[in-house]
């Protein structure tokens, strides 16, 4: 029996964010297809007040508009003596760009000895019918005093991570889709994947 596959579109233009999905979400029933492959530029505003607010914003808008199934994530910093800050607001937090946000983080907690943080992520799978599965992961770490490698991107170079004993920065791009955020909330949504195509 040939079963059918299943083309799921992954509805972020952030390339990091893509490859990661991309590395971790293997399934042979599935064809993942991109905005890019679409030639999709439309950016919905996230102005949602939560991480899963904002995900179910995107994955709702791109499922409806290609009639197709698809998954959308959003995902920030959560830093606890900034309360909470900047969370939904971790992309555009000194409004230049990663470089810049990461000098601000340094700079704000600069007198703080309380550096706790984690880092969340929020995937939504929607149905173009408007059926949504939402899934979560999380993970904690401490806010460094300096940047500390080269690898990842935005945050991940002042993400100490205790269990890894190194920043999300200097840690392999295979050693962090085994334990980052976003690979704990896909790992979920792999769970439910045989299930959730089944419905196609
Ligand atoms: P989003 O594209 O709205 O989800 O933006 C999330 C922002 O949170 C990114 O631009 C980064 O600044 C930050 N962020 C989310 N996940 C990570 C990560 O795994 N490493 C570093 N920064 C992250």
């Amino acid at each position: 029996m040939v079963i059918p596959m299943t083309r799921i579109l992954i509805a972020t233009h952030n390339r990091n964010k893509l490859n990661e999905f991309q590395r971790i979400f293997n399934n042979e029933n599935v064809t993942l297809v991109t905005l890019e492959d679409l030639h999709d530029q439309a950016e919905v505003i996230e102005d949602g007040s939560s991480f899963v607010d904002n995900a179910k914003l995107k994955a709702s808008y791109f499922a409806m508009k290609h009639q197709m199934p698809t998954i959308a994530d959003d995902s920030g910093l959560v830093v606890d003596a900034l309360g909470g800050f900047p969370g939904v607001h971790s992309a555009r937090y000194s409004g230049k760009g990663d470089e810049a946000n990461n000098l601000k983080l340094l700079s704000e907690l600069e007198d703080i000895d309380n550096r706790s943080a984690h880092f969340v992520a929020a995937i939504v799978f929607c149905r173009p019918n408007g059926e949504c599965r939402t899934y979560e992961g999380m993970v904690n770490g401490e806010i460094t005093r300096s940047l500390r490698g080269d690898q990842g991107f935005g945050y991940d170079p002042l993400f100490y991570v205790p269990k890894l004993k190194m920043t999300f920065g200097e840690a392999t791009s295979d050693l962090k889709d085994r334990m980052s955020h976003r690979a704990i909330a896909l790992s979920k949504l792999m769970e439910d994947l045989d299930a959730l195509i089944d419905h196609e």
